[in-house]
């Protein structure tokens, strides 16, 4: 069996910038909602977020809150909560503890943000179901409870090629949300503060991308583990200058340490990639598990989901469509696997870790023999986890680190880390 060792847990400077930013952001919301000085939108992670705030909304993102339940623990007192009232333990446990914590009265933002009572009140929900069709139901469950209007995207899924009647039909139902927005924001939208979002919007994704990118190196200047906490920016504040000022900051660090050969894991030896989303709960458990095992998570599908280089500010409304239909969570079986083997080839990945998230299945792909195929065809070795986003009760911790310490052995007592060749 592999020693574990006491992993050195290293900073990364920038975090400081982005709390404050984010700190920043949270307090604008609370006083948008609260003095009235702002409408406030609902939105979902890769909703048209450049829209809402191109109207002047003060836009707040309940995933992210859902991730914060998770990443604080508190979601397990919150899920019962919603499965009283009708939500299964199964759907998304976003969702679930969520609205639990709305129904008792509770938010993670309190404590991490002191005067901050409660989740900021909406003057209207906006979703897109290109992730899913539990954010419609998610925002349903508010629009009936605080009588407040929900409008949204209905999305293609499944597709291997993006084509233009599905951008077409996309970029119909954007622009059928602008009427309401405006009678609600009381604005018109102004096409020239909206190109300004976009483009902010695509820079800060560009940025994010070439931070991800500088785990190509060995060693890796970043965990998986870091960028799940360093990707808040670019879910709740893209399409701002605050951004994306951030995220040139650190890159500027990451190159630092590409240039000094400082790895995010000391003596990474094996380099993974994760699959599918984050277990909020257990972040901190699972870098260290993998650290102290001179194994680094270089690259995952969450991390990069935040990346939308179709955004352009010379087609606004398009391009928006355009980039929230591109995502990789609504395509084909087929594309993903392509998608997957030139990550692997890029990142020179020795072992890929699929996680099965039990209450998201839109993000979880081990149901239909891709980690399989996968192994097949690349010769990298898989391992399926089970587990949740935030359902603490859907992992166990023993058998976890069992399956980790097995896979890593596997790994080492194959000489794995001797790179082979990926077919992309
Ligand atoms: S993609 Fe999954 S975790 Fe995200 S909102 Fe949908 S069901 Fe929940």
């Amino acid at each position: 069996m592999t020693e574990e060792k006491k992993p050195l847990r290293k900073k990364i400077h920038a975090t400081e910038q982005m709390n404050k930013i984010m700190s920043d952001y949270f307090y604008a919301l609370d006083k948008a909602a609260t003095t009235g000085s702002q409408k406030v939108a609902w939105c979902t992670s890769v909703g048209p977020v450049e829209l809402l705030r191109a109207m002047g909304f003060a836009v707040y993102f309940p995933e992210n809150h859902g991730a914060m339940l998770g990443a604080t623990r508190m979601s397990n007192d919150m899920i019962p909560t919603a499965n009283a009232i009708g939500y299964s333990p199964d759907i998304c446990s976003y969702l679930t503890s969520d609205i639990g914590a709305y129904l008792k009265g509770i938010t993670p933002l309190s404590k991490a943000y002191p005067g901050i009572k409660s989740v900021p009140k909406p003057d209207i929900l906006v979703y897109n179901t290109n992730q899913c069709r539990d954010v419609q139901d998610w925002f349903a469950w508010y629009s009936r409870k605080l009588s407040v209007p929900c409008i949204g995207v209905t999305s293609p899924k499944n597709m291997h090629e993006v084509s233009d009647a599905h951008i077409d039909d996309v970029t119909s139902q954007i622009e059928a949300l602008i009427p309401t927005l405006e009678s609600i924001a009381g604005q018109k939208l102004d096409m020239l503060r909206l190109r300004e979002i976009v483009s902010l919007s695509r820079q800060c994704t560009e940025v994010w991308s070439e931070v991800l990118a500088t785990s190509t190196t060995s060693p890796a200047p970043m965990s998986f583990f870091d960028s799940t906490i360093l990707m808040g920016p670019a879910v709740v504040l893209r399409g701002t200058v605050e951004a994306v000022d951030f995220y040139r900051v650190l890159l500027a660090e990451m190159k630092e340490r590409i240039a000094a050969g400082v790895g995010a894991v000391e003596n990474e030896s094996l380099r993974l990639f994760w699959e599918g989303l984050p277990v909020w709960g257990r972040l901190r458990q699972h870098s260290e598990l993998f650290a102290g095992l001179n194994a680094n998570i270089v690259a995952s599908t969450y991390g990069s989901s935040w990346v939308f280089p179709d955004l352009d500010e010379n087609d606004p409304i398009r391009s928006m469509a355009k980039a929230y239909t591109n995502l990789y969570i609504v395509r084909s079986d087929s594309y993903k696997e392509l998608h997957l083997k030139k990550f692997l080839a890029e990142f020179r990945v020795d072992g890929i870790i699929f996680h099965d998230s039990k209450t998201c299945p839109h993000n979880a792909n081990t149901h239909y023999g891709i980690p399989q195929r996968l192994e097949s065809e690349t010769g990298i070795p898989a391992l399926a986890l089970s587990g949740d986003v935030t359902d603490l009760r859907c992992i166990s911790d023993e058998q976890t680190k069992t399956n980790i310490e097995a896979f890593i052995e596997q790994l080492e007592e194959e000489k794995l880390y001797v790179r082979r060749p990926v077919r992309a």
